[in-house]
């Protein structure tokens, strides 16, 4: 076999390293529920936490948190404060500030990053030889507007010209190990079991989801085991990326992926970018500590302190977990343990732009990858609505581990590239490097 094909250009991310998302998104432990979520957003003092994991039903999307930074912003706003510090510049804190902003109250936004869009972000790959001068938009995070029209920031992209393309996941270019002829009948007809399986084990009391999955392995008729456990996890881990004994069996599937769900050519980045305006935005700006009481609070950062009569503090649970920033006093008991009945996943993306498409085209863009239990990627091939070959990947669990651990970005991006080739041979063989 020839030598696979190289990305001209790469990126890739860090989501678990990075002490600002420290992993995916919020994900529900055995015990916890919509009220978990709900509490962790209940106001203390002048403080008030939002973000994706705060929203009841909506939680681990981009909209859930823009509609989150768009309810602290009320709460404030209801306080009569003057002054709201929000920390974040991710899809709640710029919803917040936004908000804030419109209503005349001075806002101040601070960001730990040298850029805005948190769990989103928008990495231009533009070849410096690609004969065009197409811009070549690729998200690593949050990738598309989910939930159909339920989205809040769907009508928002739209009055900004953005285009949007849909993705139809019942119908994904399976390559690798899948199941052949498996098709969105039976995927659908697998999770119904397991979901009635997980109902009536977790009537009494939540289970871990594994427990669940394990009992359906071993007695998978009328399916065949290999394809409950390739349905588990393009269904379920792909959407975690979390060991599924650490998730609530009764809440392990929260709202998501599903039908209706459109990406945004221009990125999620013009859409967050289109909302910050005369925002005062502060890069770089990590919080360290925030102390707080019922009159106000004061923000402590590298250079400084901040005060003001509120504060949305919008940092992932994930991140809040390691006890960053510090509260003083700290953070009330409701939140702690609405905070111990959360966890993450592991989560990584590579985007790659290539000088000719070389893998095959699925019908909608949407590939799914699998090598053997537990190993699952998904795929996003862009190249027909940006008009450059360009794809990215996401890789969960240990798999992404294996991928991602030790390696500098264009060892990452290569090796990727190497899944895609190696899966593409599989198939149909790619026809040139
Ligand atoms: C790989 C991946 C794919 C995803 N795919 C999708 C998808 O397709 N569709 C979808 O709807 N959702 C998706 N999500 C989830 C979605 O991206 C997030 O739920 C959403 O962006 C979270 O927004 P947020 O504002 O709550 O948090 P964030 O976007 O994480 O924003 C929090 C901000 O706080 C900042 N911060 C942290 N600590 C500090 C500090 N001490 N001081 C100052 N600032 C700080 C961070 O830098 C960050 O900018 C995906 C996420 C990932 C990681």
């Amino acid at each position: 076999m020839r030598a696979p094909a190289r990305p001209l250009s790469a990126a890739v991310s860090r989501w678990r390293d990075d002490p600002f998302s420290r992993g995916g998104w919020s994900l529900l432990r055995v015990g916890g529920t919509p009220a978990t979520r709900a509490a962790l957003g209940v106001p203390f003092g002048r403080v008030i936490l939002a973000g994706e994991a705060s929203h009841p039903d909506q939680a681990g999307m981009v909209h859930g948190a823009f509609e989150e930074g768009l309810r602290a912003a009320r709460w404030c706003i209801g306080q009569e404060v003057r002054s709201v510090i929000v920390i974040g510049a991710g899809a709640a804190g710029i919803g917040a500030a936004r908000a804030l902003q419109d209503a005349g109250i001075h806002t101040v936004l601070l960001e730990a990053r040298d850029r805005i869009g948190g769990r989103t972000w928008s990495v231009n790959l533009t070849p410096t030889d690609h004969a065009g001068n197409t811009p070549c938009v690729l998200e690593l995070g949050g990738n598309w507007l989910q939930q159909g029209a339920r989205n809040t920031l769907a009508p928002i992209a739209q009055a900004i010209g953005c285009r949007l393309v849909d993705t139809d996941f019942h119908d994904p270019l399976q390559l690798g190990s899948a199941p052949a002829g498996l098709d969105s009948a039976t995927t659908e007809a697998v999770m119904g079991r397991l979901r009635g399986m997980a109902e009536r084990a977790t009537r009494e009391r939540d289970l871990p989801l594994a427990g669940i999955v394990d009992a359906l392995l071993a007695s998978p008729a009328p399916f065949d085991r290999e394809t409950v456990q390739y349905v588990v996890d393009a269904e379920v881990f792909l959407d975690t990326g979390a060991p599924l004994g650490e998730l609530s069996a009764r809440l392990g599937f929260e709202a998501g992926v599903g039908a209706g769900d459109r990406w945004i050519v221009e990125g999620y980045g013009a859409v967050l970018r289109s909302l910050l305006g005369d925002i005062d935005l502060r890069l770089n700006t990590a919080v360290a500590e925030i102390t707080w009481s019922e009159h106000g609070a004061s923000v402590r950062h590298a250079t400084g302190t901040l005060q003001a009569d509120a504060v949305i503090v919008t940092v992932p649970a994930a991140v809040l977990q390691d006890n960053s920033p510090r509260f003083v006093p700290e953070l009330p008991s409701a939140q702690r343990e609405a905070l111990e009945l959360m966890t993450v996943g592991r989560v990584e993306k590579a985007a790659m732009v290539f000088a000719k498409r070389w893998w095959p085209a699925s019908s909608n863009g949407y590939i799914r990858i699998a090598d053997g239990p537990g190993r699952i990627s998904e795929w996003l091939d862009v190249s027909d609505a940006l008009g450059v070959p360009a794809i990215t990947a996401i890789f969960v669990g240990d798999w992404a581990a294996e991928l991602w651990d030790g390696q500098g970005d264009a060892e990452v991006a290569a090796r990727v590239a190497d899944v895609l080739w190696r899966a593409s041979g599989a198939v149909a063989g790619p026809s040139s490097s």
